[in-house]
């Protein structure tokens, strides 16, 4: 049986990393839907390689440029945020979740009160929505494969085991391109520095936010919803060589690991093949040439992006969806050269001190204090965002 697989962000660096498996193994795989923000001439060529019958470009402005370069094709061309959201909830057996940002959410939400199996790599969707997600996903019997590479590896330690038999769950982060560097050279880094990432090649906002360490905040919040634990029994240690993708602790005193090279395509393949497995083209670790794991605490004072997201989760309501939309805008700032490394974590600050808003009820909540705190992020730098 061949699986059915819709990818939401194949122009992406998941989304590629998914296309190359997919491509590996054609017997296995049929791609019924793939999506983008605005690279026509990418998402085009995907449609057409995969034979996807639908093709979904975000912004409508491009719509007559899809349609016409899918011209004598099967693939049906279509547009916006309604599109998304059939890409999202068409017939497929797996949902490649790989959006970047809260621009996500509304395609996930979908696909998850559908039913269907999400591979999750849209951190930020969970970690906006986290409550109203794992609801829908319990009343609709959808289930979340986790994607990002620490809650995989989370997934696979836990295999099963019942939440009482968990200690708590280690998070590893490799601690970016600033890991050894002063707080006066961190507050000035260029973007090319920012995302210049160490051990893994990533879209440009993740690179920048595991740069700052709130990718490890983010996931913190993701780990929270994914598995159910609270803040205590969430830890972080930073692990410079990215072999181990994070640890789970058990009551007896166990810890289980996995392993392997960075590279996305292992846990991609995971959630493609799940609950079996399947071949890539990874390469194999070679611990004796790897010679040593070398483990530290992280550092708040110089990554205090990590202490914000620690402090959003444990406040729990808004503060989540605040923290991230912040963040958003102001990393797009950053990359745009606009604002200094240093101002995308007092701004998440300023903006989460300033926030009022009741705990959300529904989706609708969730992108309003989205809508509203980019805002007024973008009035706290007086730029002019999107
Ligand atoms: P990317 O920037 O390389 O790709 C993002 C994809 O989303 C593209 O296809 C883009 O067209 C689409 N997109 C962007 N804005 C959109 C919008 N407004 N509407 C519709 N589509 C939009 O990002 P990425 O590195 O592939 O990351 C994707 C997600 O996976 C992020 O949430 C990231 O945190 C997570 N993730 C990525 C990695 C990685 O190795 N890249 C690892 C773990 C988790
Ligand atoms: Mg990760």
């Amino acid at each position: 049986m061949t699986r059915r697989i819709a990818i939401l962000g194949a122009t992406g660096s998941i989304g590629k990393s998914t296309l190359d498996l997919i491509e590996r193994d054609p017997q296995r795989f049929e791609v019924t839907a793939v999506t983008a923000a605005t690279n026509v001439e990418a998402l085009a060529d995907i449609a057409r390689r995969t034979r996807a019958k639908l093709a979904v470009i975000a912004d409508e402005a491009r719509f007559k440029d899809l349609q016409s370069r899918l011209a004598g094709t099967d693939c049906r061309a279509a547009a916006g945020a309604a599109a998304l959201v059939e890409a999202a909830t068409g017939e497929s057996d797996l949902v490649i979740a790989a959006i970047v940002g809260c621009a996500g959410l509304g395609p996930v939400m979908a696909a998850v009160q559908a039913g269907r199996t999400v591979a999750l790599a849209n951190k930020e969707a969970l970690v906006t929505a986290g409550a109203l997600m794992t609801n829908a996903a319990a009343a609709s019997g959808s289930t979340l494969l986790p994607v990002d590479s620490e809650h995989n590896a989370i997934f696979q330690c836990l295999a099963g085991s019942s939440k009482d038999d968990i200690s708590r769950i280690i998070l590893t982060a490799s601690g970016g391109p600033f890991r050894t560097a002063s707080a006066e050279t961190i507050a000035s880094a260029t973007p090319a520095q920012a995302i210049a990432h160490p051990n893994w090649s990533m879209g440009a906002k993740i690179s920048v936010d595991s740069a700052t360490l709130m990718n490890k905040g983010l996931e913190l919040i993701e780990a929270h919803y994914l598995f159910g634990l609270q803040s205590g029994r969430l830890d972080v240690v930073i692990h410079p060589q990215s072999v181990i993708h994070s640890m789970v602790e058990f009551i007896d005193g166990s810890v289980l690991a996995q392993l392997g090279s960075p590279d996305m395509r292992i846990p991609i393949a995971f959630a493609l093949a799940w609950p079996e497995r399947m071949a890539t083209p990874a390469q194999r670790l070679d611990l004796a040439s790897i010679a040593r794991l070398d483990f530290e605490a992280p550092d708040l004072q110089r990554f205090p992006a990590l202490g914000l997201a620690r402090n959003a989760l444990e406040a729990g309501g808004a503060a989540p969806i605040v923290l991230n939309a912040a963040n958003e805008v102001a990393v797009a700032s950053f990359l745009a050269g606009e604002i200094r490394f240093a101002d995308i974590a007092r701004l998440v600050g300023e903006a989460i001190d300033d926030a009022r808003f009741d705990a959300p009820r529904s989706i609708g909540d969730v992108l309003e204090i989205d809508r509203v705190t980019r805002a007024r992020t973008c009035a706290m730098m007086k730029a002019s965002c999107p």
